[in-house]
Order: structure tokens, then C-alpha cells, then sequence
């Protein structure tokens, strides 16, 4: 992997949370990049940085609607979705329309300026898993109707449109399903479980647990995140179908909050909440074809991961606090 990455690159999404700590990666590269995106769930806050930043602008924009004139692009990253259940289960057709024309849109945008375009697609393509742990071959257990169907489902529908831009136009597309990423830039009110687990132990909160917590997840660093989608982009050849990009240390919510209560000293409680319906029980991914392919594999620790975001959040939440009182 070499330090340059030249060119125009845009990051649709690039407000978020993997999406803003791509774009600063790319920009420490050498490349000029736009960041698309309709703040849906992303945050000024997180592209403040780079305001005086030469090489980086931002196009605010709905990846659903027809896309404003842009220019070329030789690099298009998709991340344009919100990825949390309470967010994208806000308003389900959104979420679906985000992921079907949104991917259609940014497809033919790459497509008109020849470049090469990356699909943040999900380990929710998996579902439920019958098969464990997930593989790149498995075609999934995911219920079309239920809640958590149009963002699955859409990013099912985002995948196949990505691969039929292939075989029929011939697009260099990219397909990286990832897993469960936390780390700093997510939001307090994101939802999933790492902020929220976090965030309840800081302010000695009740810690809420879904379910009996013994529901699996493997948690990938964003940092990691981000190295894997810059290979998979900047590999030479295309790889033949998507690639899995998670961290394949497999652990249980009850463990996770055990070690984020540790790590804080906090005096939190847990209390138990229902399991939200369709809740995958398990989830691992298998990074074969990631490690043979990109030569990649996640380095940070669960627990120097956790300590590194339990640190931004005390600072993201003793801020709040001040502006509160000041
Ligand atoms: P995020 O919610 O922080 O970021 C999503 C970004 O997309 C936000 O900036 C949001 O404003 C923007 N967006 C949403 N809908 C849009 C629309 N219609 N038009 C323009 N912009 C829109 O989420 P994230 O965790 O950074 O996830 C980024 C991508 O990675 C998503 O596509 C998500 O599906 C995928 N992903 C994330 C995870 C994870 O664990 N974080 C796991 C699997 C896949
Ligand atoms: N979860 C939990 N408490 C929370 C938030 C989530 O126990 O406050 C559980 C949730 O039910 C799921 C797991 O943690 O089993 C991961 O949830 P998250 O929303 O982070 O990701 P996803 O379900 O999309 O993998």
C-alpha cells in the first residue's frame, strides 16, 4: 500500500463516522476529496478541521434525489446511509430509497467519470446467520419484512446494482461488508451498543442490555475500518466478489458491558431491555479472502479500542456538560 492516492476521490457519507475518518486518511494521502453528504446523521463537528484544507471541500446534498453537478471523480467511496437501528428505522423508506437510488446515483456518477467505485455494504447481508462464522459465500437469513428490512435489504439491493454496473458496463466496483466498527466521532445518541454502553457507564447511567446479553457481536476499530476500505480500493486487480472487513474477535454484549464497566469504574447498574425483533444472535466474520487479498487484518486490541473511544467520550460528554452549566 503506498502513501499516495492520488486524484479526485468523493465520499458520499463522509460527515459520519467511518466516512469522516476516511476522508481524513485520504486527505493525509495526497488526495483531493469532496464529502457528500445530507447531515441525516452525520456532523459538521466531525469535518471541522478541515475547513482551511485546500484539497477538501463539501457538497451538501440527498444521495436519494438526482446528484448536482460534481465534475469527474476517479475514486467514489458510497458510505451514504445511516447505519444505527434507531436511525435508520426512523423512516424505513428513506433508508431503502438511500441505499437503491442513492448507490444507482453515485454508480453512474463514476461510471461518467471513469472511475472506480466502493460499496460500504453490511455484515446485515448475513441476517441472522445460519452459518457460522460469516463467510463472503454465504447468501444470508435476512426477513424482507420485517424492521430491519430496509436497510438489509437495501444494502442487498446496493450490492446487486454495484455488480450488474459490473457485468454491464463494466465499472470497476468494490464491495466491502463491514462489521460491527466502533470508535471515536460516533455520536452519544448513535444507539448502537458501543456509544451507548460507553456513554450510560461515564455518566453512571443504567447500563441497557437487550436481551440476556448473550447475543455476539465482533467489534473492528474504526482505524482498521479504514486501512481495509483504502486497500480494497487501491488493490490493482478487482476482486471477484465482496469482501468482508471486520475484526474477527468474537465477544457477548453481557462481556462487552463487563469490560466497559472495568474500564470506567463505573457505578452503573445494568437493566434489562426486550431483544429487538430480528436481532441477529451471532455474528463473526470469517477475513480469509481480506488477509489473502488486501493483506489485511485488524491490529488494535478490544480493550486499547475501547480505551481510545471511552477517552473521547469523556471529553464529547464533559464539553456538553460545561456548555450546560456555562
Ligand atoms: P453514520 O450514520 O455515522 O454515517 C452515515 C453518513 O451518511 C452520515 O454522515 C449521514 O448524514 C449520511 N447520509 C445518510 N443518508 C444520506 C443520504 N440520503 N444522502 C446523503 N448522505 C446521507 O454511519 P457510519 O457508522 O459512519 O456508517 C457509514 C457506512 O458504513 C454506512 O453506509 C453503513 O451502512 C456502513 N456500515 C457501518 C457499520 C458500523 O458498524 N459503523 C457496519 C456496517 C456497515
Ligand atoms: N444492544 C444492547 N444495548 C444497547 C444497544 C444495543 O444490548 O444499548 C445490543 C443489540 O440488541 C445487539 C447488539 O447490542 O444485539 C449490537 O447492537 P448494535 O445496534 O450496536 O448493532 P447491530 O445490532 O446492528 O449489530
Amino acid at each position: 500500500m503506498t502513501n499516495e492516492t492520488a486524484g479526485r476521490v468523493l465520499v458520499a457519507g463522509g460527515a459520519g463516522f467511518i466516512g469522516s475518518h476516511l476522508i481524513d486518511a485520504l486527505v493525509a494521502r495526497g488526495a483531493r476529496v469532496t464529502c457528500l453528504d445530507s447531515f441525516l446523521t452525520g456532523r459538521h463537528v466531525n469535518l471541522a478541521h478541515l475547513a482551511r484544507e485546500p484539497r477538501f471541500d463539501l457538497v451538501e446534498a440527498d444521495v436519494a434525489e438526482p446528484l448536482p453537478a460534481l465534475g469527474r471523480f476517479d475514486r467514489v467511496y458510497n458510505l451514504a446511509c445511516a447505519a444505527s437501528p434507531p436511525h435508520y428505522q426512523a423512516d424505513p423508506q428513506h433508508t431503502l430509497m438511500t441505499c437503491v437510488l442513492g448507490t444507482h446515483h453515485l454508480l453512474e456518477l463514476a461510471r461518467a467519470g471513469g472511475g472506480c467505485f466502493l460499496q460500504a455494504s453490511t455484515s446485515e447481508v448475513y441476517g441472522d446467520p445460519e452459518v457460522h462464522p460469516q463467510r463472503e459465500t454465504y447468501w444470508g437469513n435476512v426477513n424482507p419484512i420485517g424492521p430491519r428490512a430496509c436497510y438489509d435489504e437495501g444494502k442487498r439491493a446496493a450490492e446487486t446494482l454495484a455488480f450488474d454496473a459490473r457485468r454491464v458496463h463494466g465499472l470497476d466496483v468494490r464491495v466491502a461488508r463491514i462489521f460491527n466498527t466502533y470508535g471515536p466521532r460516533m455520536r452519544a445518541d448513535d444507539g448502537r451498543v458501543v456509544s451507548n454502553v460507553v456513554c450510560q457507564a461515564l455518566a453512571n447511567l443504567p447500563i441497557t442490555v437487550y436481551g440476556d446479553g448473550e447475543q455476539t457481536r465482533s467489534f473492528c476499530y474504526v482505524d482498521d475500518l479504514v486501512e481495509g476500505l483504502l486497500r480494497l480500493m487501491e488493490r490493482p486487480e478487482t476482486p471477484p466478489g465482496p469482501v468482508n472487513l471486520g475484526n474477527p474477535r468474537e465477544i457477548t454484549v453481557a462481556a462487552l458491558v463487563g469490560l466497559v464497566s472495568r474500564m470506567t469504574g463505573t457505578r452503573s447498574p445494568v437493566v434489562r431491555r426486550p431483544l429487538p425483533v430480528d436481532d441477529p444472535q451471532r455474528r463473526r466474520p470469517d477475513i480469509a479472502r481480506a488477509q489473502g487479498l488486501l493483506d489485511w487484518q485488524p491490529t488494535v486490541a478490544l480493550e486499547a479500542g475501547l480505551e481510545a473511544t471511552i477517552a473521547w467520550f469523556a471529553q464529547e460528554i464533559g464539553q456538553k456538560v460545561d456548555q450546560e452549566i456555562g
